[in-house]
């Protein structure tokens, strides 16, 4: 996998963590520079090796830390090799795929608290990763470390609990008919997921269909942070978003917003922006990413929300954040504390499939 896929840098630090670290075959002794030189990498200090096109480190034992002026400090494990890309390091880690998952898990499952949620997540997590392996096989590695494909801050990382969930779930795989399932995952539904249809255009699953989330007006996901949220959007700030986002030209004005469709659980499906002569037609998914990207994420959580019209304004009243299908983290961890395992989790997010061992 891709190590630090967002950060550009041509030079990264190197420091043994406790057993041997190895470039190619001679042992470092401490610390060390990779840097990228044009098509080439070279290293610094310790060691020196001319200019190579690749540098291959192996570290294992307690890993190696890896850090740098714009690079967060982070240990790694096993193989990781150098390169240069137009004067750039690239850095690829050959992870193990449990240890990768407990990382994945402790960012994922970080606000909560109940292991049997940590363990349906583990389980999603690892399933999510299976059906993902080709996400940058163009580019020569399987996944980067950014949320493009999982979040991975290495081993530095990782809680005792999503160690512990990662263990326990081993190897297991959640099945749709014979196939790895899509097991998407979201923060809190706000009592009840969305059909994967109505949130997204392509092709939607059997098991990713809109269920409600516990006792009507007690959902699993009640203890969610920001779970009844509220919203003021004044016209001259709709308006900005909407022009930035090519919803409206830059001459138009954005007069008010309704919904216009729902999906099978309440959120909206569809809506429509008025200018002064003219509506314009906008998905749900395409409104809640827009003024996430611009407004931040928690000016509108989610797609399940209510429009009232003000004088200059629309102010929306809504619940849960995220996309809504799949998993609910937030109601997982509300069924963890009823008692439920992490089977029954998973069967109440994802109907229809099954945990099966790899
Ligand atoms: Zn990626
Ligand atoms: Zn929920």
């Amino acid at each position: 996998m891709r190590l630090y896929s967002l950060h550009k840098t041509a030079a990264v630090e190197l420091e043994p963590a406790g057993g041997p670290v190895y470039i190619g075959e001679r042992l470092l002794a401490g610390k060390a520079r990779i840097s990228a030189k044009g098509a080439a990498v070279a290293m610094d200090g310790a060691l020196r090796t001319g200019n190579a096109r690749t540098i291959s480190l192996s570290a294992y034992g307690a890993g190696v830390w890896l850090s740098g002026k714009a690079l967060p400090r982070r240990l790694y494990r096993g193989t990781i090799v150098f390169s240069s890309e137009r004067g750039l390091l690239k850095i690829i880690n050959e992870v193990d795929l449990e240890i990768y998952l407990a990382g994945v898990v402790s960012g994922e499952a970080q606000d909560l608290s109940q292991i049997e949620a940590y363990k349906a997540q583990a389980v999603a997590a690892r399933t999510y990763t299976v059906t993902r392996m080709a996400n940058h096989i163009k580019e020569g590695y399987n996944m980067c470390d950014s949320t493009h494909c999982q979040l991975y801050g290495g081993l530095g990382a990782i809680s005792a609990r999503a160690a512990e969930a990662a263990d326990a779930t081993r190897g297991q795989l959640l099945f749709y008919k014979g196939r790895p399932a899509a097991t998407y995952y979201h923060s809190a539904c706000g009592g009840r997921t969305e059909t994967m249809a109505y949130v997204w255009p392509f092709e939607g699953k059997p098991y990713l269909v809109s269920v409600r989330d516990g006792p009507a007006g007690a959902p699993y996901c009640a203890g969610a942070p920001g779970f009844f949220w509220k919203t003021k959007i004044f016209f001259t700030g709709l308006t900005r978003i909407a022009r930035d986002a090519g919803w409206i030209a830059p001459g138009e004005e954005a007069r008010g917003l309704r919904v216009s469709a729902w999906g099978a659980s309440g959120r909206a499906a569809a809506l429509e922006l008025y200018t002064r002569t003219r509506r314009v037609a906008l998905s749900a998914t395409d409104f809640y990413h827009g003024v996430g990207r611009r407004a931040g994420w928690n000016a509108v959580r989610s797609s399940y929300f209510k429009i009232t019209p003000g004088k200059d304004y629309v102010m929306l009243e809504g619940k849960g954040s995220g996309h809504g299908v799949g998993m609910c983290q937030w109601g997982a961890d509300g069924m963890a504390r009823k008692g439920y395992k992490y089977r029954e989790i998973l069967r109440h997010y994802y109907p229809g499939t099954e945990i099966v061992n790899d």
